[in-house]
């Protein structure tokens, strides 16, 4: 171990690096399979003895690299022995479908999740995410619902908890009334029940006065109505009759005028002209 602790180590002052050749593996790698270890990659059904082989099993196996290719990926073969029957079972890899491929010996079991038929399970990523975004909805959806009918619930006992306090107060006040007339007597009960009867009789008593009182109200109210509406309709003739007369008074206050006025404006007109024109002439009166 000592010469792990040398630093350089030497080279000769002949030595050329292009000279060294790659060294070649011992054997045909190819030919002969190589014993592993591992584990099942999927469950299955052992062929000759009807022994089911779950997904994860570990394994001695032997590998062995097959002449196929996928995109110059090398197909690796597998060979395993039944845990129960010994038989041989082969599964190689799948490069295509990013998966195992059982060949021979056992038979894979149905995955749902590999059966062509289920769209689930086939989907694009954008249906995966409309898909969970409808999912989500619908869940926020069905929790606002739930707290609402929660609310709901909680209203309606609230409500069904005042009635069945008012009730019970009702029962109670009347059961105290019961116990004081009790220990008044039998007379005392009696009077309660006749004051009863009493206050009942004078309350629809004022119920039928104040009925009545409403009826007179309503009748007087109509009869002024109708008094007003009269006295307006008179008012409004006796407008239209002063109306009337001022204009026929006017029409032959014009006919007086119309010859008269005419001819007494002519000859104002005339005589203004006459001065007028005098006037400009320079000339003056003596
Ligand atoms: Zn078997």
């Amino acid at each position: 171990m000592a010469e792990r602790k040398v630093l350089s180590k030497y080279y000769p002052p002949d030595f050329d690096p292009n000279a060294i050749t790659r060294k070649k593996p011992s054997g045909d790698r190819r030919a002969k399979p190589q014993p592993v270890r591992l584990m099942t990659p999927f469950s299955m059904k052992c062929a000759h003895c009807g022994e089911f082989i779950p997904k994860g099993r570990k394994f001695n196996a032997s590998k062995e690299i097959t002449d196929e290719h996928y995109m110059k990926v090398k197909i690796i073969r597998f060979h395993i022995h039944c845990s129960r029957c010994r038989g041989e079972i082969t599964f190689k890899t799948d490069p295509k479908n990013k998966d195992y491929e059982c060949e021979r010996g056992a038979k894979r079991n149905f995955e749902v999740w590999r059966d062509p038929a289920n769209e689930r399970y086939h989907e694009t990523e954008e249906q995966t995410l409309d898909r969970l975004e409808q999912e989500q909805l619908e869940l926020e959806e069905k929790v606002e619902k739930d707290k609402m009918a929660d609310l709901e619930e909680k209203m309606l006992d609230s409500k069904r908890e005042m009635q069945i306090a008012d009730a019970l107060d009702e029962i109670r006040t009347r059961n105290a009334r019961i116990e004081r007339n009790e220990a008044r007597g039998e007379d005392a009960a009696l009077a309660t029940v006749a004051q009863k009867k009493l206050d009942e009789a004078a309350a629809a008593e004022a119920a039928k006065q104040a009925w009545i009182e409403e009826g007179v109200e309503e009748a007087r109210r109509n009869f002024n109505d109708i008094q007003r509406r009269h006295r307006e309709e008179e008012l409004d003739k006796a407008l239209k009759q002063a109306e009337e007369e001022e204009k026929a008074a006017k029409a032959e206050q014009l006919k007086a005028w119309d010859k008269k006025s005419v001819l007494a404006d002519l000859a104002a007109r005339r005589a203004k002209r006459g001065e007028d024109r005098a006037k400009l002439l320079g000339l003056k009166k003596r």
